[in-house]
């Protein structure tokens, strides 16, 4: 009997069940540490859209600032990748991402997730990696440092405290303190993320992350609180959420004209959207013949992390994948589960190599 190699994978999300079912596939012998009560992580709470841009050249110039040979892995990797996770049972959804620049599969979270976990194998859940074993390959995927306020403070905000955390809980950089003792470097791009400006509800739930987004700031005046204007410019509103969650309060304004309101957003108009806003207790208001909401900053992802190279590795016997990983998206919003996915894939086909 040839001997199995020993892989540890340190979190259930997208990225480390991928690796964990691709290195078994491999033949390795694999345990999965989950820090928290299921497997899943932010995906699981996702609306599981998993896409690349159509053109190269468009994934490019939206996200300038990110490593070349990453984004190039990624894209090319994507459309095998989703051909996988189809063979192991995933179910799809739908093969239409809503967006004409871009193509990819939406799955139901939940289902993708049963089916990952099962070919995961040993899911040692409620056990958080919190040291690197010095003997053993292992490949880090705990999902970005959002959910530490301090880390956010240091390198995205000063306004840490008043963002509202839209992932699951328990992303909170242990990835990123193992793998920087073990050696390995920052990415570029450590002050971005990816979020959605959120109706500013009293209270907002893991269930309000994606009804509240408020996702169209192009057709609207953009305020923070002394007044002072943000033009948007990205498609998905992402410099609009990043300069809200430097503002007082991490809050802004919408302004919306009444011809606003007939918009199209993403599953209906942005009329709907402010009804959704003031049905869960959001400030919205008429004034001055306009429509006013306030919105607060939900930060999702981490965008800098560790920098690995075109195999995933961050330093010896040591790679990442993930939201983990920083300096792909950077300028911009490339799809974070599909980075997950072939990134897993890959440290774990360069895992089980080495170790052979
Ligand atoms: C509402 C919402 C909608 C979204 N929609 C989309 C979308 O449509 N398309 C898209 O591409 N992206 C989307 N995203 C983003 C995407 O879900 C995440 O970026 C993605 O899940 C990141 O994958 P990951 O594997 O790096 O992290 P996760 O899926 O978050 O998994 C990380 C796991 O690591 C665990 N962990 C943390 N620390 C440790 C430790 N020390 N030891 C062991 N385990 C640990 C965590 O508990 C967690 O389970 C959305 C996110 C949200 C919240």
């Amino acid at each position: 009997m040839p001997v199995k190699h020993k892989l540890l994978v340190a979190g259930a999300g997208m990225a480390g069940l991928a690796a964990a079912a691709r290195a078994r596939e491999l033949g390795a012998d694999v345990v999965v540490h989950e820090k928290g009560d299921r497997p899943g992580g932010s995906m699981l709470l996702s609306s599981g859209v998993v896409w690349r841009y159509r053109e190269w050249e468009d994934f490019r110039s939206g996200c300038p600032g990110g490593d070349l040979a990453l984004q190039r892995v990624v894209w090319e990797g994507l459309d095998e990748a989703l051909a996988w996770l189809e063979s192991l049972g995933a179910q799809v959804v739908s093969r239409e991402t809503g967006n004409p620049l871009t193509k990819g599969v939406r799955f139901d979270p939940r289902g993708l997730t049963e089916v990952l976990a099962r070919h995961a194998g040993a899911l040692r859940v409620g056990e958080p990696l919190t040291a690197l074993p010095e003997d053993v390959p292992t490949i880090l995927a705990t999902g970005g440092f959002q959910g530490d306020r301090e880390l956010v403070r240091r390198y995205v905000t000063p306004e840490a405290d008043a963002l509202v955390l839209r992932a699951n809980p328990w992303s909170t950089g242990d990835g990123l303190r193992l793998a920087l003792a073990r050696g390995a470097a920052l990415s570029v791009g450590l002050d971005e993320f990816y979020g959605r400006n959120l109706a500013a509800a009293p209270r907002i739930t893991a269930e309000d992350f994606v009804p509240l987004a408020q996702v169209y700031a192009r057709h609207v005046t953009v305020k923070n609180v002394r007044g002072e204007r943000h033009e948007a410019r990205h498609w998905a509103d992402l410099d609009v959420v990043q300069w809200t969650a430097r503002q007082p309060g991490a809050r802004a304004w919408y302004v919306v004209t009444d011809e606003a309101l007939s918009e199209p957003v993403r599953d209906g108009t942005v009329g709907e959207a402010i009804e959704t806003a003031r049905r869960a207790g959001a400030p919205v208001e008429r004034r001055d013949g306009a429509t006013r909401v306030e919105v607060v900053a939900g930060i999702t992802s981490t965008l800098g992390g560790i920098r690995v190279d075109e195999h995933a590795r961050a330093a010896d016997e040591l790679w990442a994948a993930g939201a983990d990983v920083g300096g792909i998206s950077t300028g911009g919003w490339s799809s974070a589960l599909a980075a997950a996915l072939v990134l897993g894939r890959i440290a774990a086909e360069d895992a089980v190599s080495l170790g052979g």
